[in-house]
């Protein structure tokens, strides 16, 4: 694991949760090309967490990882003290860190839907309240939310999932009206279907429903969803707050 301790103090830092591999993975990349010094999180992958830093070394960047349980609060709370709050110049948060455990509803176990609101609902609301008080003494800073098109127009098999998705986008509406005063941006990305681990266990047939579905004809790509959140990220976006902004090939409009 490679320490926080490792990053510039002054250096505008990123923070992406998950961001180990798939959507996050691209989203450390990018915001990296754009000048971020980023601090990514993983959970049960340090060798790919170490990986993507390597690979942000490689393009000239700077970058670490640590291993952050977004679901627990308290180690949450505890990274964002000691090796945030001090140690880096914390500017940007991405709350992309999610997990999946489908079921139909008449099936679904309360501790499958604990567990998905726990990291990707609540794990948002403790990441971003802990980041809000650090920029708020900066007046500055950008959150951005990953949410996903389900949240936006429900799924089958995904009733967990989708209220988590769902919730976010209120979390960030609610945050933006609260933190703009500070000079704190909020916003939320809703990828579609993204080429990743998570839709990978996806059945061939399905994946052919989805693709006709889809206006654009093909899944989206972990770098379409990054280009999103580094614009949102970018003083490009400087007068965009509390938006959702949706990256799905047209499937929700
Ligand atoms: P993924 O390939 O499954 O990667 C998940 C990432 O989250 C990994 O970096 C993983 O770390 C990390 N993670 C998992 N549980 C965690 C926890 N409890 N605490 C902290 N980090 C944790 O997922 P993805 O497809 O890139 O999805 C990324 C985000 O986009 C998620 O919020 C997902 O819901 C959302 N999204 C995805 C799609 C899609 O089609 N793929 C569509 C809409 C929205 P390790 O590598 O260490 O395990």
């Amino acid at each position: 694991m490679t320490l926080a301790t490792t990053l510039s103090p002054t250096a505008p830092t990123a923070v992406v949760t998950g961001g180990s591999r798939g959507i996050g993975r691209a989203i450390a990349l990018a915001l990296a090309r754009d000048g971020y010094q980023v601090l990514l999180t993983y959970v049960s992958r340090p060798e790919q967490a170490a990986g993507v830093v390597e690979e942000i070394t490689a393009q000239g960047g700077s970058a670490a990882s640590v291993c952050l349980n977004v679901g627990d609060s308290e180690a949450v709370q505890a990274f964002f003290r000691e090796q945030v709050k001090d140690h880096v110049n914390l500017a940007c948060l991405v709350n992309n860190a999610g997990i999946t455990r489908d079921g139909f509803l008449v099936r679904m176990k309360d501790e499958d839907f604990d567990a998905v609101l726990s990291v990707n609902l609540r794990g948002v609301f403790v990441c971003t309240r802990e980041a809000a008080r650090i920029m708020s003494k900066n007046r500055t800073g950008c959150i951005i939310n990953i949410s996903s098109v389900v949240g936006q127009m429900g799924n089958a098999g995904q009733a967990n999932y989708c209220a988590a998705k769902a919730g976010i986008i209120g979390l960030t509406k609610s945050n933006a009206k609260e933190l703009a005063a500070r000079g704190i941006r909020v916003n939320a990305v809703a990828p579609g279907f993204i080429e990743t681990e998570m839709t990978a266990v996806l059945p061939e047939e399905q994946r052919k429903l989805y693709t006709e579905a889809i206006p654009l004809k093909r899944l989206g790509t972990a770098e379409d969803v990054a280009d999103a959140v580094a614009f949102l990220a970018s003083p490009r976006a400087a007068y965009i707050t509390g938006q959702v902004l949706a990256v799905n090939g047209g499937m929700y409009c």
